[in-house]
């Protein structure tokens, strides 16, 4: 299991790259909402989302480790923050897509500096090719949250929202493969046990509660939930065990919830989050995490959405 030095560590190693991210605060939200809510705005992080910070770890790592070469499987978030660091630290990467990738998340992996393989439409086929590829060319495959490097980026979100909110009573997470989730977990429940860390999933991609309620690893078959940061199968064989033991509480949200939570951020703040970054927003705006008479912290995880998109999404909240 990742321990709090590992995050400390993971800290010092990407302090210099990433941005410290503003907690934000909607007098107008807050009262809409009958919650004393803040958002850390990851959705303002580089690359548009949290995961450059455990991408920037695990790449430095396999730098000091020799490498001039990184590959990733992911279109989406991952695929850019793990382009970007490559480039960043003068190493090359592969990022394998599926071969219906939309054509502006490649162009910004390409962007980045990234070269983009296509393979298949399912992870079940991208991953292998991502390891195949960093195996014949000595480079490093870097996964997208089941590593302890990985987990210890994620990790520091937890420590800058202690900081910048002493009294925080509640932390708000959004879950997929659990990485962003279990960092958080690792850092908080070792500085301040008694704050609540509750994870938010979408009920279309419940594996992580499914999981929860067994007590194993559960997977779900494919979902067409509008979080597609969140979409994985099954929670990590690393990630689980600390979610499991340490999570006080997960709660799943509706689709509707996520384009509403979308809307209201985007009208009453000015910002523009991805359905993926509006799951823990609209976990406390349905009532389901966090009390009125809490401080809760809201992680907005990303915001990479196009335009076009959110405007499809924000349009069918206001027809229903
Ligand atoms: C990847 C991602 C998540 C989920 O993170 P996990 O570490 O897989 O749980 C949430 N939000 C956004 C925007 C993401 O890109």
């Amino acid at each position: 299991m990742p321990k709090i030095e590992d995050v400390e560590q993971a800290r010092s190693h990407i302090q210099g790259i990433i941005h410290k991210t503003p907690i934000l605060q909607s007098r107008s939200i807050q009262e809409k909402w009958g919650r004393r809510v803040f958002f850390k705005a990851e959705h303002l992080q580089k690359t548009g989302s949290f995961k450059i910070r455990g991408a920037a770890n695990a790449v430095i790592n396999a730098v000091s480790g020799g490498a001039t070469l990184v590959t990733a499987a992911s279109s989406g978030n991952h695929g850019q923050a793990v382009a970007y660091i490559a480039a960043e630290l003068g190493i090359s990467s592969i990022i394998v897509v599926p071969t219906d990738a939309s054509p502006a998340k490649v162009a910004a992996i390409q962007a980045y500096g990234g070269r983009v393989e296509y393979c298949g439409t399912t992870s079940a086929e991208r991953i292998p090719r991502a390891k195949s590829l960093a195996h014949e060319m000595s480079g490093v495959y870097i996964p997208p949250y089941d590593h302890c490097d990985i987990i210890a980026g994620q990790g520091t979100v937890g420590l800058e929202i202690l900081e910048q909110m002493p009294d925080a009573d509640v932390i708000v997470v959004p879950v997929g493969g659990g990485g962003l989730i279990s960092g958080i977990l690792t850092a908080v429940k070792a500085r301040r046990p008694d704050v609540l860390v509750i994870g938010a999933e979408p009920a279309l991609a419940n594996d992580t509660a499914l999981s929860l309620e067994r007590g194993e690893i559960t997977a779900i078959g494919p979902t067409e939930t509008i979080a597609d940061g969140l979409r994985t199968s099954q929670p990590g064989d690393l990630t689980f065990p600390v979610v499991n033991e340490l999570l006080d509480g997960l709660v799943l949200v509706e689709e509707q919830e996520i384009i509403e939570a979308m809307r209201d951020i985007a009208m009453r703040t000015k910002q523009l989050v991805e359905p993926s970054g509006a799951v823990a927003p609209a976990a406390v705006m349905s009532g389901k995490a966090g009390t009125a008479d809490q401080t809760i912290i809201a992680v907005t995880s990303g915001g990479n959405v196009d335009l076009q998109r959110f405007a499809e999404l924000v349009n069918i909240a206001e027809t229903e």
